[in-house]
């Protein structure tokens, strides 16, 4: 019998180059578009000079994005015109900045050929086979999340020991301050068959730990394929019964969705991580209400409380913005003293960036500059006292680290600890993607060293 692969000519050898700003989730969708050009025959590059497709993958959280992305584009004209085969490469460009510019981008930029907005990306093979037929430069802004989680394959590439996996997408939230509600539209949760398939692919290549993404992650509500919706509690549960994987997470978390059955899924999964992304912006409660987030400082502390019940060695990790619009001085320091009573291990903090079409853009009350600078600068010496303490705390314990690759050093592994620390020990290539007790005998600026005492189902 013939397969119809063999029928098919052979797609001759191409390259393309993916450049992801922004979050884990762009990373992902990254990897997802460069499994989707594969049977174009594209293989990944690190160069962009090498490459036949450069792709850029954008993201429009902060300003500045679209600066970014028209010097790169500045850039890769100049390179078109010096390689002797320039006009034969073709540039796209995805994520939230192409589907909130996309129209702009094609007319400013007449070297792109595809602008593809985040939940069009199933479409990147068709658009490029059409573009090099010669059809003109195509803006694909649609909303389609369900057909593009069925389009693309759940058999994935393994890219190493942990993968990202989207479970959910877009926010209805509406945060007063953020794009996300408009660049990657409503809410959408996956179904869970198609979650686990993609999972049980990605153990059979050797993934150990997944980490579940979504904008509002923990508002997950997929199909169970038998009439009901599973949470996320329940979702991780039926992830813990794959062969392989050992570790589970999941990122981003909003407060108002922290259902009780996840603080549970903290207390008696074992698979899952002591260590939350969990975003609170700000510690003042006036602030909190302008944000329009629906919860006050209040009933962040109190959901802290009952996860630290559950599982007392949680640590917290979070997102702060500073000089929202209308942020006084009193404001600030309610948020200082919500992190001061928390203690994170980790912190992402930002200036507030006024960003186009949302209702804090056009706020009469904005903030100078050297004031938000003054206050993230303040923010931050706190946030990177909690985190040293945190790493400090960890000396002379011993727990699993799970082996991602060689360290810099002869005989050096790297890992991750439950916590999402850097690792580094002496230990043999064969750990990797292995679980080991490691001692925790340093600590350095962004790392653990340790020695290891025991691995996963036996002797060194
Ligand atoms: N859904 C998550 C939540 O509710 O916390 C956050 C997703 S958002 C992609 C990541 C972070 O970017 C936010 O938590 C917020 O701190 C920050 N962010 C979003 N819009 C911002 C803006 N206009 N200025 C500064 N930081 C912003
Ligand atoms: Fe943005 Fe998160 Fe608020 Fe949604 S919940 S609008 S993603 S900050």
């Amino acid at each position: 019998m013939t397969s119809d692969s063999t029928l098919r000519p052979p797609v001759p050898p191409k390259r393309v180059h993916i450049k992801t700003y922004g979050c884990q989730m762009n990373v992902y969708d990254s990897e997802r578009m460069s499994e989707a050009l594969a049977p174009l025959g594209y293989t990944s590059t690190d160069l962009a000079a090498e490459a036949d497709l450069v792709l850029i993958n954008t993201c429009h959280i902060r300003e500045k994005a679209s600066e970014k992305l028209y010097s790169d584009l500045g850039r890769l004209r100049d390179m078109k015109a010096e390689r002797a085969d320039g006009d034969q490469v073709m540039i796209a460009v995805a994520g939230c900045v192409a589907q909130a510019e996309g129209d702009e981008i094609i007319r400013r930029a007449p070297d792109v050929d595809l602008v593809i907005g985040p939940q069009a990306y199933h479409r990147l093979p068709e658009l490029i086979s059409r573009r090099t037929k010669g059809e003109k430069a195509a803006f694909a802004p649609q909303f389609e999340p369900e057909s593009k989680f069925q389009t693309l394959s759940t058999s994935r590439d393994a890219h190493g020991v942990s993968a990202f996996l989207t479970v959910q997408e877009g926010c209805d939230k509406f945060c007063a301050f953020c794009v996300v509600p408009y660049t990657r539209g409503a809410e959408y949760s996956r179904p869970a068959a198609q979650i686990l398939e993609e999972a049980r692919a990605l153990a059979s290549k050797g993934v150990r730990e997944l980490t579940l993404l979504g904008q509002n992650v923990n508002a997950y509500g997929g199909d169970d394929g038998a009439g009901a919706t599973l949470d996320l509690a329940s979702l991780v549960r039926r992830l813990t019964q794959i062969p392989g994987l050992a570790r589970l997470r999941y990122t981003t978390s909003h407060p108002n969705d922290m259902a009780e059955s996840l603080i549970e899924a903290h207390a008696d999964i074992d698979e899952l991580m002591p260590y939350l992304h969990l975003p609170v912006q700000s510690g003042s409660d006036r602030i909190l209400a302008a944000m329009n987030r629906k919860h006050t400082a209040e009933d962040y502390l109190k959901i802290v409380e009952r996860l630290r019940r559950a599982r007392p060695d949680l640590a917290l990790s979070g997102d702060f913005i500073v000089g929202f619009p209308g942020e006084t001085e009193a404001d600030f320091e309610a948020t200082l003293s919500l992190v001061r009573e928390v203690g994170y291990a980790s912190a992402f903090s930002f200036k507030y960036s006024r960003r186009p079409g949302t209702p804090a853009a056009s706020s009469t009350v904005q903030i100078d500059e050297d004031i938000k600078t003054e206050r993230l600068a303040r923010l931050n010496a706190l946030l990177e006292d909690q985190r040293q303490t945190f790493n400090r705390s960890k000396i002379g314990e011993t727990f699993p680290v799970l082996f991602e690759k060689p360290g810099r050093h002869e005989g050096q592994l790297i890992g991750r600890s439950p916590w999402l620390q850097a690792v580094w020990a002496e230990a043999p290539l064969r750990l990797v993607g292995e679980l080991a007790n490691v001692r925790i005998t340093g600590v350095g600026p962004n790392s653990l060293t340790g020695t290891v005492v025991t691995v996963e189902g036996g002797a060194l």
